[in-house]
């Protein structure tokens, strides 16, 4: 068949497509670029929020109406959404073909060849095929690298998540943490390094709890020094979870030069009464131990963080506390929500909802205190020269666009530079969003490919 994937959400699907497509390939398929030359459309879907629900429910009536008008295609149906019962109710409703879980990706040509089975005993009616039992040995499957010319690889050490935030969807979807075995993630890791990828992020939903399901594997810290010790330029990791966000970690990052002074950790809450009603499991004194101690020992570290504002039952005094927790942190990068309820989850079984209009006026604040916050820290590098690896034409066509190590955004002029990769900046100027500068030079010998349009 020919096929095309569609992905939304995290990185972690964007890996999960990397599997997939790579198995479609081995299993004979031919991928294409665009949807309109396929005979099998595969979404690869996220169910963390609303919104990415809803667009996968236009894409599927728009699929179902060319169906309709007679267009021979299969759709499957991947990722996080296939998981629930509220995706398997859509799967249902658009006539899907193929159900396939975020556990078991690595049976996408079994079930496809399961499909043609199927219609070719009862034509197009045949029944839709489900694979939605997570397999073991999953975490084994080795993924190629990215396809040649990528700068930045994400590298999956870890399956599932065993926390129980109440706001979240991924335990249900992603099923209970499986570290992966050291030797598959140096093996991929050392294949995308071979392929010229300069920088590599560490996915999992709580990489920091890498290893403690299984004795047999190091922990997150040991891991980190394999990794870096396969020579990556750059080695960056998401997403911590402060429960498990110990000192050695700490001290990795501080020990390991190409392991970034760059911190994703989501605290969520300022409030402790809230941070219970998310059984978060820490408190926020412990969260500012975490931060004192990074500080300490990685003078320069660039903190982010997520943050859920108009979370169930919370009052303007919790919230003030998450503005004060902001304050004492001074975060320089910052994901922020309004709360969304997501059916399935025990927020949403257990809590009444509050108005969106005070949700919307609590975002508002936060986002004026990321932007104090964001400038605060951004020209703390003024003057500094960074290390940024460019990817792309900016959107005004006049500068390049790349991240430093401590993930800012970076805006050079492109008539400075010639190709994509690792090149040395000097900040002239500092935005909330951005920092600008000039490039004093490349890092040899890096990937003289042109730079994308
Ligand atoms: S740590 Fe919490 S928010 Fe993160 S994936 Fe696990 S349950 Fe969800």
């Amino acid at each position: 068949m020919r096929a095309h994937v569609i992905t939304y959400g995290c990185q972690m699907n964007e890996y999960d497509t990397l599997t997939i497509q790579s198995e479609l390939v081995a299993g004979g398929h031919d991928l294409v670029a665009t949807p309109q030359d396929a005979e099998l459309i595969l979404l690869n879907t996220c169910a963390v929020r609303g919104k990415p629900v809803e667009k996968v429910v236009s894409v599927l009536g728009d699929l179902r109406k060319e169906r309709a008008a007679g267009r021979d295609l299969a759709i499957g149906l991947m990722g996080c959404l296939a998981q629930l019962e509220e995706g398997r109710a859509i799967a249902t409703k658009f006539g899907v073909d193929l159900l396939i879980g975020p556990g078991a990706v690595t049976e996408i040509v079994p079930a496809i060849e399961d499909l043609e089975r199927r219609r070719a005993a009862s034509g197009r009616s045949g029944s839709r095929v489900d694979r939605l039992a997570f397999r073991d040995d999953l975490v084994d499957h080795l993924t190629p690298p990215p396809p040649a010319g990528t700068l930045t690889g994400y590298l999956t050490i870890m399956r599932g998540c065993d926390h129980h935030c109440t706001y979240c969807i991924v335990p249900q979807t992603r099923g209970p943490e499986v570290s992966r075995p050291l030797a598959a993630i140096l093996a991929e890791a050392e294949a995308m390094r071979a392929q010229g990828v300069e920088e590599v992020v560490l996915l999992g939903q709580n990489v920091n709890s890498y290893g403690r399901d299984d004795p047999r594997v190091p922990s997150f810290a040991e891991l980190l020094q394999a990794v870096a010790a396969v020579g990556f330029p750059r080695v960056k990791f998401t997403t911590s979870h402060p429960m498990n966000f110990t000192s050695d970690v700490i001290d990795a990052i501080a020990s390991s030069p190409n392991v970034c002074d760059y911190v994703h950790l989501p605290v969520q809450s300022g409030s402790d009464r809230v941070l219970q009603r998310m059984a978060r499991e820490y408190r926020r004194e412990r969260y500012l131990e975490i931060v004192r101690e990074l500080r300490a020992k990685v003078p320069d570290v660039v903190l982010s963080t997520d943050l859920i504002v108009g979370f169930p039952g919370e009052t303007e005094e919790d919230f003030e506390q998450t503005l004060a927790l902001y304050d004492e942190v001074g975060f320089e990068q910052a994901f922020m929500f309004a709360y969304s309820a997501r059916p399935g989850t025990p927020a949403h079984a257990r809590f009444d909802d509050l108005p969106r209009a005070v949700k919307t006026e609590r975002l508002g604040r936060l986002i004026e205190k990321q932007k104090h916050w964001s400038l605060v820290g951004n020209r703390r590098f003024e003057g500094r020269t960074v290390r940024v690896l460019v990817k792309e034409l900016g959107r005004d066509g006049a500068h390049v666009v790349g991240h430093s190590d401590q993930h800012h955004t970076v805006l050079v002029p492109a008539d400075q530079v010639g190709r994509m990769g690792l090149h040395d900046v000097r900040v002239d100027h500092a935005t909330p969003h951005a920092l600008y500068g000039t490039v004093l030079g490349a890092h040899a010998p890096g990937l003289a490919l042109p730079l994308a349009s």
